[in-house]
């Protein structure tokens, strides 16, 4: 049983009388444990259905499943409630608190959250043991991404959602990036979706699925990792 099932999604943005089918009818099936890839040009509909995964956004029309739970018809208090518990989003910019440190960026989610890890071993998770108590400005781009990975993954998410991650950093230090992410994968099995533009995610990923004009235009499994549970 996959853990995200999308059948015959559609989404429509109507902006003062322009309509755009950002999704044209999409079916689409992620299993637990996997780290899939969306490929595909600017403005294919990446986006819009990594944030309806993540429960950023309803479909317009069609159904979309986390296990048994559809998404399509939660209301909006059900639908924060999922992101809450389940789900990690890390996106192109940091988006840390400046005035805070690396430790206590990680903090304020570690404080609300319902089975964190210490903050010490999520920024350890992704290298960071020595920049605890750096604030982000005292950091590298690639230091305060790694930093915004450890935020979304302190509440031990079953699902991992990243945006454009490697997005605002030259290709090197976006290929350590990734590597942090598929690091977490890997070690605690979370089922990740990542969009990026960095020819290295193709390696690490179990699946690659091409977008364009809002529909999905290939899946491809790579044989060369192992399968996920
Ligand atoms: P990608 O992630 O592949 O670049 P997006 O999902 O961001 O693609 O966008 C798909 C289409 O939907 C594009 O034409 C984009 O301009 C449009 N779009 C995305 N978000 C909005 C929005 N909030 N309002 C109106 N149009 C949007
Ligand atoms: P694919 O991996 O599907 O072959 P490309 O890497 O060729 O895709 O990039 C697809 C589109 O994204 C192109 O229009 C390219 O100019 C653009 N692009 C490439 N790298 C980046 C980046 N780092 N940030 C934003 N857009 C990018």
């Amino acid at each position: 049983r996959p853990i995200f099932r999308m059948q015959a999604v559609t989404k429509v943005y109507d902006t003062g009388g322009t309509k755009v089918h950002a999704l044209a009818g999409v079916d689409l099936d992620l299993f637990g444990g996997e780290l899939a890839v969306l490929l595909g040009p600017s403005g294919s509909g990446k986006s819009t259905l990594l944030n309806i995964l993540g429960g950023l956004d309803h479909a317009t029309s069609g159904h979309v499943w986390f296990r048994d739970l559809d998404l399509s018809v939660l209301k909006e208090s059900a639908l924060t409630r999922y992101r809450r518990d389940h789900v990690g989003f890390v996106f192109q910019f940091y988006n840390l608190v400046p005035s805070l440190s690396a430790r206590e960026n990680v903090q304020l989610v570690t404080d609300v959250a319902r089975h964190p890890m210490p903050p010490d071993e999520a920024l350890a998770l992704v290298g960071l043991d020595h920049r605890l108590d750096h604030f982000p400005a005292e950091l590298s781009g690639g230091e305060q991404q790694r930093v915004a990975i450890a935020r979304a993954i302190a509440k031990r998410p079953e699902v991992l959602l990243c945006d454009e991650p490697t997005g605002a950093l030259d290709s090197k230090t976006g290929v350590q990036v990734l590597e942090a992410i598929r690091d977490i994968n890997e070690r605690f099995g979370t089922t990740t979706i990542v969009i990026t533009h960095n020819a290295a995610i193709r390696k690490m990923a179990h699946r690659v699925v091409r977008f364009h004009d809002g529909r999905i235009t290939g899946v491809e499994v790579n044989q060369t990792r192992l399968a996920p549970r």
